[in-house]
């Protein structure tokens, strides 16, 4: 058997009730007939020795009934002719389909899983971690919580940290979620943005337990500009979790950040909050912050 071309989408799509060209081979003794109706002339030491599930299924005294189709070599399942291609390709050693969108894999996967195909599953395991399928995040971390891949879980988990899962867009990505898989990642959020929300509360921040005064004179003041960047602030975090924005531009340039800095003490005139100390020690602690979800 051999490929023309790596690059399945440019070949021609192979008529219903036709053969598909790559698995044409007068030399295979099983056929499999797609949803759509496209054929697959293959060997069945190819299916038994990479399917568990057609292993089963020829092991058994008579051929499984509820799959044979008449003819009797031929055997209709559900996936439709890319996704049967795309695992044909893979367990028969030819260039594997681009699977480069998550329409692609989706299928493939749950074929693959469905007929035991250790082979197909590892491949699409090893790209998803690439472009283009790494710049879906949530996708990703749908998929790999579905199959158990925890490194991909948890990488795709740190790549979430940009999105707001609040937003209605991830709705119908997150309904496929379990839910262990979406508690884990709304509490990698959620914790993200409670303890930097804490730790703006602590010294050297002013807090609302008591009157604050002003450093230099003593005279008591009124730090409503910082209570105001806080809520800014927590608001980012809920916003893009990953808090790089709080640092640059949120501190450098909102206009509730230069209130803050350029807040007086009405009594000595001198500012009432240490920029530079209050970025680093903002900074240190967004740095600290949980990355990953915690796979038990
Ligand atoms: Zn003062």
């Amino acid at each position: 058997m051999q490929a023309e071309q790596d690059d399945s989408k440019s070949e021609p799509e192979p008529a219903s009730g036709g053969i598909h060209p790559l698995f044409a081979s007068e030399d295979g003794d099983v056929v499999l007939g797609s949803k759509d109706r496209v054929l697959f002339r293959v060997h069945s030491y190819t299916l038994k020795t990479t399917s568990g599930w057609f292993r089963a299924m020829y092991s058994l005294p008579q051929r499984g009934s509820s799959v044979v189709d008449i003819p009797a070599e031929t055997i209709y399942v559900d996936e439709d002719a890319a996704t049967l291609e795309g695992l044909l390709r893979m367990v028969c050693g030819l260039p594997i389909p681009r699977l480069d969108s998550y329409d692609v894999i989706e299928p493939i996967l749950h074929a693959a899983e469905k007929y035991d195909m250790p082979g197909p599953m590892s491949i699409v395991r090893a790209l998803v971690v690439t472009q283009p399928l790494i710049d879906e995040p949530l996708r990703l971390y749908a998929i790999a919580c579905r199959y158990g891949w925890q490194d991909e879980a948890m990488m795709a988990s740190r790549y979430t940290l940009t999105l707001n899962l609040h937003a209605p867009e991830h709705r119908a990505t997150l309904q496929k979620l379990s839910t262990e898989a979406l508690l884990n990642l709304f509490q990698l959020h959620h914790v993200r943005r409670e303890t930097l929300r804490k730790r703006l509360n602590d010294p050297p921040f002013v807090n609302d337990a008591g009157d604050t005064s002003c450093s230099h004179c003593g005279t008591l003041v009124d730090y409503h500009t910082w209570r105001e960047l806080k809520y800014v602030i927590i608001m980012e975090m809920d916003n893009r979790p990953l808090g790089d924005t709080v640092c640059n531009p949120g501190l450098l340039e909102w206009p509730a950040a230069r209130a803050c800095w350029n807040a007086k003490c009405h009594n000595c005139d001198r500012v009432l909050y240490d920029k530079t100390l209050t970025m680093r020690v903002i900074r240190e602690c967004i740095e600290q912050l949980p990355t990953t979800i915690e796979w038990v």
